[in-house]
């Protein structure tokens, strides 16, 4: 289980209760995660205490840039994102349990061979390896809205989009799995893509439980990262995704669908259960 983004105080005034929900649901579990902060997403030094707790309970710290650009965007040029990772480096790398392992924000790595090639290069000699993730899913939009139905204070309709997430969550996990059985001829140890946001701090524990009622074993981030999967530098471009769906977009796969994972799957899924604010 990996979680992007990180909480910030400034504009979450709960942002520390959250926090300290997803650890303890974790903690409650046995489960050592992985957290990959962007200083974009968390504010001024409020936020990275927050971070620092995760180091603390023994998850992995990696990074996840300083501004939260997008690598697949025209106008972000391959020095700008390196001094962009750079920045993010020196503000986490004194943090206990830090790893120098790259989560590219919004898993884009490179519209152009030039820049998908210069971001690798740049990796290898900086002793950085690139944190892909196996299960792509919108944790994020199902947390939007989440916290539109409690903002309105329809906590019936907040509870019916936690469950419909939890199944969200679930199917992803099968169809990333089904994907890695095709492309690769095995099941990875899988690393999946989740973010610091409410409804995860309402719902990590409940995440987790489905995850282990649906067959699932949680292995630590550190192990799931040694997978040689994680390894692997598929040849697509825009390049990123989840690295399942990259090895299988390389191959032709018939019936992937650009971008992998996006509200607009969600949306219309919500719409007809009538949990659209
Ligand atoms: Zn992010």
């Amino acid at each position: 289980m990996t979680f992007d983004d990180g909480f910030n105080p400034g504009k979450q005034p709960e942002a520390a209760q959250w926090n300290a929900q997803m650890l303890a649901a974790l903690r409650g579990h046995g489960i050592n995660a992985a957290l990959f902060p962007t200083l974009a997403r968390m504010g001024a030094a409020g936020g990275l205490e927050l971070v620092e707790a995760w180091g603390r309970a023994g998850h992995l710290i990696g990074n996840h840039t300083a501004s939260h650009r997008s690598l697949a965007d025209p106008k972000v040029s391959l020095d700008w994102f390196i001094a962009d990772v750079r920045t993010a480096d020196e503000a986490f790398k004194g943090l206990a349990g830090f790893g120098p392992m790259l989560r590219f924000p919004y898993l884009k790595e490179g519209d152009t061979q030039a820049k998908r090639d210069g971001m690798r290069e740049w990796m290898a000699r900086n002793d950085y390896r690139s944190a892909p993730v196996s299960i792509d899913a919108s944790d994020w939009y199902y947390n939007i809205v989440y916290a539109a139905h409690l903002k309105a204070g329809d906590a019936g309709k907040a509870e019916r989009v936690k469950q419909a997430y939890l199944r969200h969550l679930l199917d992803r996990a099968d169809y990333y799995d089904g994907l890695a059985r095709d492309v690769l001829g095995r099941s990875p140890v899988h690393v999946m893509l989740l973010h610091t946001n409410q409804i995860n701090a309402a719902a990590l524990s409940d995440v987790i439980a489905a995850l282990t009622a649906h067959g699932w074993n949680i292995a630590s981030a550190s192990s799931a990262f040694q997978d040689p999967l994680y390894a692997q530098a598929p040849d697509t471009l825009p390049a990123g995704e989840s690295i399942v769906w990259a090895r299988a977009k390389a191959l032709d796969f018939p019936g992937l669908r650009y971008p992998a994972e996006d509200a607009v799957y969600e949306e219309p899924l919500l719409r007809d259960a009538g949990l659209l604010p």
